[in-house]
């Protein structure tokens, strides 16, 4: 018999979408991109409708129900949805549920918020008490407010409000209420500022390929303090002009609160409906964000690597700030980049696809070199104002006693004299990075992973910073049971108490991820800068990112070795992007600033390219490298992870996919490295193996992949595998 098919991404790793029945019942009600009930084996499982086609039905099993009323997501991004899960080898009706928010992709529903609202009736004369007038004059000046907006403005007006009711001064309605995430993020004034001439250049440029429609990828190279923010917002102005939605996605919203608000009080004013989405929103307000995006409410999004996927229907712009960020990359399940999906939607879609930084990635320089994005550049600050000097302090010849050498010290107190503002980046949280025994020299270790603990002097305890295991530090060594236990290596903590020594009167915070674990901190924190009332701030990598405080003239670093020496292809990547943005925290108001790096390889490239501000020199060695070994962007790689509790059964495992891999590798040209333990050989419990493919190509790679695919399947439960296409981490 034919009959109506819902094809449906079953949120199950499953390698194929499954069919199913629609019954007469559902069929009027039923859309692409509607999240189901479907029956799956002997239980019931989640799925979304991905296609609605005539059929034969006699085989197939009924659709049970259809949850919600409306389409979760245009039909117009499952094409991307599946490209997605083709790319990333990860089945779709996963990539689908991690696509949504939460509450949305599991059975438990989010709800949606009713609440009171009130209108003045169409009756004529005056309650009697005064504050029952107050509030009908209210409401007829507002025609509508809802519950908590009356009891915000009319503390404790319960009562009257009842009675206003009552006497049919005013009806009462229920009404959906839509939460408000950033109700409580600071205004910012907005300034709409004159274009400098670069400014205005590349900007004309963007224009031109709006001009021309479709999809246009481009890479908007700007030193910190270019000015790029203004041109992302006078591009966004243009594409909603045409009446198309914008896309800005933003490294982790809650750690660049001063762009958002910029982009609040650039659009919020004229009737532009902005949402924001990220991983700080209770399950509730992300819920009725998606709604209303879905729903076609919304002209711009702004949100972090998941907002790619937001269901926006008539996208004129994507714009991936900080692009360079590794936060885009997902580190666990479904491990996309939300860079590389945004340009895979941005043609799909015909969407312009503006990426900035002033440190792309390599493998996006590469691919602006190679004519694949336009390259637009504002090589200079606004206003004329110079990039900082930077200096490099060689700790191997000044042999600082504690953290801190001579130099960095005198500009810090003559700094703190001069009632400027200074940054200190150390990236490790804790007091120390070891307790070691000064006896017999072993450092105490997670029972569970394969990592030191650190040590945190203020909570006196030791923990793991992957497990987040505890424990008291012990009074003696448990290797040979001596007394000298020494905290080793050092913290931001140690840092902050190093600071408090050196500037006794000083104003000193530190910002970490153990001091804004609370909601709202790091918030404070950067309005504590902005108001000036902290003269020195040290932290780990968050103090490095996107934050413009235009008072501070002094950046520290205080070590850079333990970065150029990560065992990673990508270390010296690492260390010039980190060294690059955080430098560029220094004078970004009137006063020009000054970056003090303490290193023990004075020598090496990266510093001495990050010294000079010089990104392209940056580059060509940095590629030259790369190409020699074959590494991105000159290669392809996937990394596959085996883990399990018996190290022997892993093992086992890895090395039959490995030849298996090995066989079906013959005359593809793919190198199949491994398997060997991972660097982090155990990590939480579980004995961990990797083998690494590399390719020149992505093709063989995708065959490659396809095929360890089928492999996998000889996996017993107890070894899991997880396979990282263009891993950033290894
Ligand atoms: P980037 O993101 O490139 O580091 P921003 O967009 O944050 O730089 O701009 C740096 C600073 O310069 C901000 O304080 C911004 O207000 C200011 N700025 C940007 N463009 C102009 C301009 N055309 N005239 C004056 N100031 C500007
Ligand atoms: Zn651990």
């Amino acid at each position: 018999m034919r009959g109506l098919v819902a094809e449906v991404a079953v949120a199950a790793p499953l390698d194929k979408p499954l069919s199913y029945l629609v019954e007469k019942a559902l069929a009027d009600s039923l859309r692409i991109g509607m999240r189901v009930k479907v029956p799956l084996g002997r239980r019931t499982a989640i799925g979304y409708v991905i296609a609605i086609r005539s059929g034969e039905t006699d085989r197939l099993k009924p659709l049970l129900e259809v949850l919600g009323e409306e389409p979760l997501f245009p039909s117009g991004m499952v094409e991307l949805l599946r490209r997605a899960a083709d790319y990333y080898q990860y089945p779709l009706g996963e990539v689908i549920r991690t696509a949504l928010p939460v509450g949305l992709s599991t059975g438990n529903e989010a709800s949606v918020l009713m609440e009171s609202h009130y209108q003045p009736a169409p009756k004529d004369g005056e309650p009697r008490g005064p504050r029952q007038r107050t509030l009908l004059a209210h409401l007829r000046r507002v025609s509508c407010a809802s519950r908590t907006d009356l009891l915000a403005l009319f503390p404790g007006c319960h009562a009257s409000l009842k009675a206003l009711v009552g006497q049919g001064f005013v009806l009462e309605e229920q009404r959906e209420r839509l939460r408000d995430p950033f109700a409580d993020l600071p205004p910012v004034a907005d300034v709409r500022l004159a274009m400098t001439e670069a400014q205005k250049q590349v900007f004309a440029e963007v224009e031109q390929a709006m001009h021309a429609g479709g999809f246009a990828p481009m890479l908007l190279h700007g030193v910190t303090g270019s000015g790029k923010t203004e041109i992302y917002l006078r591009s966004i102005e243009k594409v909603l002009q045409a009446g198309r939605q914008a896309l800005v996605l933003v490294p982790e919203i809650a750690l660049t609160p001063q762009l958002v608000s910029r982009f609040r009080s650039r659009f919020a004013g004229d009737r532009v409906c902005l949402a924001v989405l990220h991983s700080g929103l209770s399950a509730g307000e992300r819920f009725d964000a998606w709604r209303s995006v879905a729903r076609g409410d919304v002209d711009i999004v702004i949100g972090a690597r998941s907002a790619v996927f937001a269901p926006l229907g008539r996208l004129g712009m994507i714009v991936v700030d900080e692009e360079h960020e590794s936060s885009y990359k997902q580190g666990d399940g479904f491990r996309y980049h939300a860079r590389d999906l945004a340009l895979m939607r941005g043609q799909m879609e015909g969407a312009l696809v503006l990426l900035g930084s002033a440190t792309p990635a390599l493998t996006t320089f590469y691919r602006a070199r190679q004519g694949k994005l336009a390259y637009l550049s504002l090589p200079e600050r606004v206003l004329d104002r110079p990039l900082p000097d930077v200096e490099l302090i060689d700790l191997g010849r000044e042999r600082p006693e504690g953290i801190l050498a001579q130099p960095l010290k005198q500009a810090l107190l003559a700094n703190l004299e001069r009632g400027e503002q200074s940054l200190l980046l150390l990236n490790r949280r804790g007091f120390a990075p070891y307790l070691l025994c000064a006896d017999c020299g072993n450092a105490l270790r997670c029972p569970h992973c394969d990592i030191t603990l650190t040590f945190y002097l203020s909570q006196k305890v030791l923990r793991c910073n992957y497990c987040d295991y505890r424990q008291p530090p012990p009074e003696q060594c448990p290797t040979c049971h001596g007394a000298a236990l020494l905290p080793e290596g050092a913290g931001t903590e140690r840092l902050e108490q190093e600071l408090r020594d050196l500037l006794p009167t000083a104003r000193i915070a530190r910002m970490d991820r153990d001091t804004t674990g609370r909601k709202g901190a790091h918030q404070s924190l950067v309005t504590a800068m902005e108001n000036r009332s902290i003269d020195v701030l040290v932290g780990t990598q968050m103090v490095a990112k996107g934050l413009d405080f235009p008072g501070v003239t002094l950046v520290g670093v205080a070590q850079t070795d333990n970065l150029l020496n990560l065992p990673d292809f990508r270390a010296a990547e690492r260390t010039f992007t980190l060294l690059t943005q955080v430098a560029g925290r220094a004078g970004r108001g009137e006063r020009p600033g000054r970056v003090y790096v303490q290193t023990y390889a004075p020598e090496h490239f990266s510093l001495a390219c990050c010294a000079r501000h010089d990104y392209l020199a940056f580059a060509r060695e940095e590629l030259r490298l790369r190409q020699e070994l074959g590494y991105p962007p000159f290669g392809f790689l996937a990394h596959c992870v085996f883990s399990g509790t018996d190290r022997q059964q892993v093992e086992s495992m890895a090395e039959s996919l490995a030849e298996g891999l090995a066989d079906a590798a013959i005359g593809l040209g793919v190198e199949i490295l491994g398997p060997a333990p991972c660097p982090l050989a155990r990590l939480r419990g579980k004995n961990r193996y990797q083998i690494l493919l590399k390719a020149p190509l992505r093709p063989p790679l995708r065959h490659l992949l396809a095929h360890l695919a089928r492999l996998r399947r000889i996996l017993p439960r107890a070894v899991i595998l997880t396979v990282d296409v263009d891993p950033l981490d290894m």
